[in-house]
């Protein structure tokens, strides 16, 4: 070792060969190691490694510090919540989302302003807690709360959780589809929508919850001839049956609508159940929730008839959701346009014809979350 080091002192800076001059030998020459200073026994543990990182962070990245009395064990024993919510809100909480002042302290030039309000600089609290447009979105948001007296967004999040889970879940679904809406202001130039925000967050929400039932509905259309498809499955993804229903309608749209009326009566059946309808086009789903859009005259009382169904006590939103997430209602309606199948299925299994989209839903679901 001595050799070895006299070799190296060149390389080396006065204070670290005197620290290793420190080193006790023991009596008898053993191989050189390498050795994990951070564990007692020299061997790496991902445990010792993370308290390094917690002890090493700076105070502004560090939820702990921000937040020393942040209720974590309780936030983490929460259940029924998307994993992919609660690991968002995990982010948002280790302020680790790439807000616009995070992103302009590290290109010069780029603009840090709020691209909600156009006022101020977008940070984590004033987008999600003090921003004109957020303050908006939470007192007309199913929470239905003024956040004025609240300090910081951890402050509110915090709050949620020492009063319920369940005050927790609506929150954190809300916090989710704000910030895609925000995303989709930025990247799409899309106008955020408070109620198909709404609208998606409870949707989101009753994805794990027991006892909610949810119906995709999607239809097929060429030359004046539709399909329409409904299915429903339960919180779990458990299949409880299906329906098709064929016929003429003048437009896409009015397939559409039609797809939307058939999963709205369909949800009739299951009174005891609280049914989120789902479909992809978002123009009928803005049509059925949103009162004061203007409607095509044709489709006037088509729609009107959509909301009173959409309001009954069967029926707890109706909601957007992407087709990529709505191929087995695609599926059903495809197949039926395809064979004129106008029928209704309550058997425990699925038609054939749609049970490779649900497998590849299955498969791409626990993949996502
Ligand atoms: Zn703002």
């Amino acid at each position: 070792m001595l050799v070895g080091l006299s070799v190296m002192v060149p390389q080396l800076s006065s204070i670290e060969v005197e620290a290793i001059c420190k080193i006790r030998l023991g009596p008898e020459l053993v191989n050189d190691k390498l050795i994990w200073t951070k564990s007692k026994l020299g061997t790496f543990t991902t445990q010792s490694s993370y308290r390094c990182f917690i002890d090493q962070q700076p105070t502004s990245s560090s939820a702990s510090s921000i937040q020393p009395d942040f209720p974590w064990k309780r936030f983490w024993a929460v259940k029924c919540i998307s994993p992919r919510i609660h690991i968002f809100i995990w982010r948002l909480l280790s302020n680790a989302l790439p807000l616009r002042t995070k992103t302009g302290h590290y290109i010069q030039g780029f603009d840090k302003i709020c691209v909600l309000c156009g006022d101020e600089e977008e940070d984590l609290d004033h987008l999600f807690l003090k921003c004109r447009v957020v303050r908006e979105f939470w007192f007309t948001s199913p929470i239905g709360t003024r956040v004025d007296h609240f300090s910081s967004i951890h402050d509110l999040i915090s709050n949620w959780i020492n009063h319920n889970d369940n005050a927790y879940r609506l929150g954190a679904c809300l916090l989710w589809h704000f910030w895609k809406g925000r995303n989709r202001k930025i990247f799409d130039n899309i106008e955020m929508q408070f109620g198909n925000i709404f609208s998606a967050a409870m949707c989101s929400l009753s994805d794990y919850l027991p006892g909610v039932i949810k119906i995709n509905v999607d239809a097929a259309y060429k030359e004046y001839k539709f399909a329409a498809a409904a299915i429903a499955r339960d919180h779990n993804g458990l299949y409880l049956g299906c329906i098709t229903k064929i016929g003429v309608a003048i437009s896409v749209e009015e397939a559409e609508l039609l797809a939307y009326s058939l999963g709205l009566t369909f949800a009739q059946r299951f009174t005891a159940n609280s049914c989120w309808i789902e479909g992809d086009s978002l123009i009928v789903t803005n049509w059925i929730n949103d009162s004061s859009l203007d409607i095509p005259w044709r489709l006037i009382a088509l729609v009107n008839e959509a909301r009173i169904l959409s309001s009954s006590t069967s029926v707890n939103c109706v909601s957007f959701v992407r087709r990529c997430c709505n191929m087995v209602a695609d599926s059903l309606a495809s197949y039926a346009f395809k064979f004129s199948i106008d029928d209704c299925w309550n058997a425990v299994f699925p038609p054939a014809c749609i049970e490779e989209a649900i497998a590849c839903e299955h498969s791409s679901s626990s993949l996502l979350v």
